[in-house]
């Protein structure tokens, strides 16, 4: 099974990416944890994402692409993936598209997580408290300045791609501010034999 969760930061694209790697025996590919990573330790790549990502700015597009190339390629992601946070622009859903068909692979669904931005900003607020409160460092870019600008960023760079699936007809629309295990739910539906083909966020 091979999908993409789109929405806008704190979605809970990551929350249910983990729950599909649980239910299905794929792997969660998410940009944003390996670019992380890769500022952790301290790699060519890391050293460039850095400031980028400090900053809420989209890292370029040949380096998240080149990640992804390389990631869908290793033996684990060989029975299947859930791509969390790529692709993020108009330029990495081509390349994706290109990889994938290199490759012989096709996409199973793609799958938006509907939000309401105004109920967002409080939800990454809430995530914010709550790690501080476990005694964990707030990642740079949870910041309330920082944060609005990713929310642009998403709205033009990334939103776009939901027409750009619309139109190729694998996008699947579920209500993102249903509670986590609905939100699951709705996924199951999308995802089950019976539920593929039965119209778009139905059930
Ligand atoms: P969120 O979805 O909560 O905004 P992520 O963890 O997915 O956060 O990404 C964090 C940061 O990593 C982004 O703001 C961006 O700088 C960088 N990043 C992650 N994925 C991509 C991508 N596909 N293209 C460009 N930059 C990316």
């Amino acid at each position: 099974m091979r999908l993409i969760l789109l929405g806008p930061p704190g979605a809970g694209k990551g929350t249910q990416a983990q729950r599909l790697v649980s239910k299905h025996g794929i792997v969660q590919l998410s940009t944003g944890d390996m670019l992380r990573a890769a500022v952790k330790a301290g790699s060519p790549v890391g050293l460039r994402a850095k400031a980028i990502m400090e900053r809420g700015e989209l890292v370029p597009d040949e380096v998240v692409v080149a990640i992804i190339a390389d990631r869908i390629g290793q033996a684990d992601a060989k029975s299947g993936f859930v791509l969390d946070g790529f692709p993020r622009t108009g330029p990495q859903a081509e390349a994706l598209d290109k990889l994938l068909a290199e490759r012989g692979l096709q996409l199973d669904a793609v799958i938006e997580l509907k939000v309401d931005e105004g109920i967002l900003l409080k939800r990454i607020e809430t995530r914010v408290a709550e790690t501080a409160a476990r005694g964990e460092t707030v990642r740079a870019d949870d910041k309330p300045e920082v944060l609005k600008g990713r929310l642009d960023t998403y709205r033009t760079q990334t939103a776009p791609l939901i027409d750009y699936y619309g139109k190729k007809g694998t996008l699947k629309s579920v209500d993102g501010m249903a509670p986590i295990d609905e939100v699951t739910a709705a996924l199951d539906r999308i995802l089950s034999p019976a539920g593929a083909g039965s119209p778009k966020g139905g059930g």
